[in-house]
């Protein structure tokens, strides 16, 4: 791989030296020296002294990433070796549990590498490149990994653009066997069918784990859960198996339907007692308030930005009103299970928006626990903004 050596500005030495794993283009002198993504960046200060070696690789979150603070370390197989196997021995938890077959084995900057995920689904991997730049390292990370682990098989999926979207090739599989079509994998003991090739969502999303454990363990026993944005369901499936008399799954795309049925039969669950609506939520909650409906859980996991055909919907200046909507149809001492991926604000706002909802509504509440990432998705001690989950247990209490 091509290198060049560039300057950092001078009150930009410090950040890097203290350990931050970002490049911006703002912090290097000449930066306009790079074309090309996935070149090795020699950062130095303007005395001539060696602090870190980093890649280009073009995210909304920056430049590049740094890989290495020793001038003589190489990025090649050994170097993304070492990094897997400290991924490895991170995630010894999740390895050895019996009941779980699927987690994050390696998250980007968390595990040294910025821009590259991979996931572990009951012996397959999927990875995910970020940028261009690391997409360029793709035939000596794949010969790391495939020399670090026992595989099944491999896949992967790219989201260059600077946006993270997912690019639709034709075939995500790259090595190995196979996987068959729908791969049935473990989380605490419950099981999901994952879709390896099948667009940008696999059918569950491992970050959420925690949550819907807790769920499952300490809330749905005897209660009504309304899961919105269901997605494949997820949350209603550990509600159910935690007993929960009925759950209502609401989700705007059609597939959410027959995948969200698949989830709970994979589970043995009384399809009598689920409901699955294919609507937009926001319809949703109209109807709800019309009709008196209170549920005793109401889960919310909006995605961070959303367009349907009425509403546009962006996390950051909505979310006062989604939990707005959703306090109307929570029953007296009910649990409203707020949650957020949006990066673009923190617990303390996202706690801040509750306050406001609550406030505005005359109603009032008490947070029972709240959470962030699980361990398998490792975030870097100088890049908390890579701690994107935010969900918080809410009780409305009047
Ligand atoms: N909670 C899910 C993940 C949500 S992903 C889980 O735990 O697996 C976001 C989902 O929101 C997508 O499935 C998308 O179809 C849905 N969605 C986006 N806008 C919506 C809207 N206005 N009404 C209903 N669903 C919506």
């Amino acid at each position: 791989m091509q290198e060049i050596d560039l300057k950092v500005k001078p009150h930009f030495v410090d950040i890097y030296k203290d350990g931050h794993p970002l490049i911006s283009k703002e912090s290097l002198e000449e930066y306009t020296k790079v074309t090309q993504e996935g070149i090795i960046l020699n950062l130095y200060d303007t005395k001539n002294r060696f602090i870190a070696k980093g890649y280009h690789g073009l995210q909304n979150k920056g430049f590049g990433w740094i890989l290495s603070y020793k001038k003589e370390e190489s990025i090649d197989v050994t170097f993304f070796k070492k990094k897997i196997k400290q991924a490895i021995v991170h995630r010894k938890k999740y390895i050895e549990d019996k009941e779980t077959t699927a987690y994050r084995l390696f998250n980007g900057e968390g595990d040294g590498i910025g821009g590259l995920t991979i996931d572990f689904f009951d012996g397959f991997y999927l990875l995910t490149w970020y940028s261009i730049g690391i997409y360029k390292q793709k035939t000596t990370i794949l010969q790391a990994l495939k020399e670090s682990v026992t595989y099944k098989g491999i896949y992967q999926k790219k989201r260059f653009d600077s946006k993270g979207k997912y690019l639709d090739d034709s075939d995500d599989f790259v090595t190995g066997e196979r996987a068959p079509k729908t791969i049935t994998i473990q989380e605490n003991g419950v099981h999901f069918a994952i879709y390896l090739d099948n667009g940008a969502m696999v059918g569950v999303f491992l970050d959420q784990k925690e949550v819907r454990k807790t769920i499952r363990d300490h809330y749905a026993k005897g209660k009504t859960l309304l899961n919105t944005f269901s997605y494949t369901g997820a949350f209603s499936v550990y509600g159910a198996l935690g007993g929960a008399t009925k759950t209502t799954s609401i989700d705007l795309a059609k597939r959410s339907l027959a995948k969200t049925k698949e989830q709970f039969e994979l589970n043995s669950i009384d399809l009598d007692k689920q409901e699955i609506i294919v609507e937009d939520v926001f319809n949703y909650f109209k109807y709800a308030v019309r009709k008196k409906l209170l549920f005793d859980i109401v889960i919310l996991d909006p995605p961070s930005f959303a367009r349907s055909k009425k509403h546009t919907f962006s996390a950051s200046k909505d979310y006062v009103n989604l939990l707005k909507e959703a306090i109307q149809i929570t029953a007296k001492n009910g649990i409203i299970v707020a949650s957020t991926n949006a990066a673009n604000f923190s617990m303390m706002t996202f706690r801040d928006f509750i306050f406001r909802a609550f406030k505005e509504l005359k109603s009032n509440y008490k947070v029972e626990e709240s959470f962030s990432l699980p361990s398998d998705f490792k975030v870097h001690k100088k890049f908390p903004e890579g701690n994107y989950l935010k969900v918080v247990f809410i009780r409305k209490l009047k």
